[in-house]
């Protein structure tokens, strides 16, 4: 199928990625000039060990099998990573209960090796740390952000797919099944077979630009906006402006 993915952030890049090892013809429409720009440049670039998240819930099961499939990535791809652990701590007796809830949902959840640790434990792991006690999870880790999705991206490239910056997605109709999408201004409309919204904070503008689109269906209250539509660079064979990544384009974290 040709498929279109709209973002070029880690999940934009991620699915593109899975779709293109599937075989399929996949292109990545990204608004602004460089890939991971949006919110995945703006994140602590932590590797979440799955601790917080309701046993059984989605988000449980996703950051459980996510954080082991982002460590193996890193492995095979040369990602720079450190699953330098992390300690979640008591400052007092009071707030002991609260972290051992907090180990004891993990380990329901499937999180690896996770260890409720006295005072001198901790203090022997970080020698200015004073508190009651921890729950120590040695599979949190950080992760270069950019060199991932670069990563992605190297993949995505690989199987014959393509990233085109500077390309918004402004409006998307649905004809004879077929989606019709209107991708910059001087673009015109392009026919995909499937449409995947990864725009992040612009997903629901994305939903709201969707001739027939359940308003609904959009989270919060939301009113459509004009999209802004740079001047493409370089045009594919689908007519979308395509430049090559920025090589370690800046990321910022906090
Ligand atoms: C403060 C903070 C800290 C965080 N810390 C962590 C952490 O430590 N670990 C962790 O795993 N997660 C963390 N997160 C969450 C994580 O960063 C996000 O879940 C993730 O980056 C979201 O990626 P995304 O691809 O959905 O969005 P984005 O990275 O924002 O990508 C969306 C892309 O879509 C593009 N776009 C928007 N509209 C259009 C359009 N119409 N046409 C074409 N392109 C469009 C945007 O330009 C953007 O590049 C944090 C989030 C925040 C805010």
């Amino acid at each position: 199928m040709e498929i279109l993915v709209i973002g070029a952030g880690v999940v934009g890049l991620a699915a593109a990625r899975a779709l293109a090892l599937d075989g399929h013809d996949v292109v990545v429409a990204e608004a602004s000039d460089a890939f991971g720009m949006g919110i995945s440049s703006r994140n602590s670039e932590v590797i979440h060990a799955g601790m917080y998240y309701p046993a059984g819930s989605l988000r449980a099961r996703h950051c459980v099998r996510g954080a082991r499939l982002l460590y193996e990535f890193c492995e095979s791809h040369g990602v720079a990573h450190r699953a330098c652990g992390k300690l979640i701590v008591a400052t007092s007796q009071e707030e002991v209960p609260a972290i051992e809830a907090i180990r004891r949902r993990g380990a329901e959840n499937g999180v690896e090796r996770l260890e409720l640790i006295d005072a001198g434990q901790a203090a022997r792991l970080e020698p200015h740390l004073r508190c009651h006690a921890a729950v120590l999870s040695p599979r949190t880790g950080i992760i270069d952000s950019h060199a991932l999705m670069l990563a992605l991206l190297g993949d995505i490239e690989d199987r014959g797919g393509s990233l085109a910056l500077m390309s918004p997605a402004l409006r998307l109709r649905f004809d004879r099944g077929r989606w019709l999408v209107t991708v910059g201004e001087d673009a015109g409309e392009i026919a995909f077979d499937a449409v995947v919204n990864a725009a992040g904070l612009g997903a629901q503008q994305v939903a709201a630009v969707t001739e027939g689109y359940p308003a609904d269906r959009i989270p919060g209250s939301f009113s459509p906006r004009a999209v802004t539509s740079p001047s493409p660079a370089a045009r594919s064979s689908k007519g979308l402006s395509i430049q090559r990544p920025r090589k370690g384009a800046g990321s910022a974290c906090i």
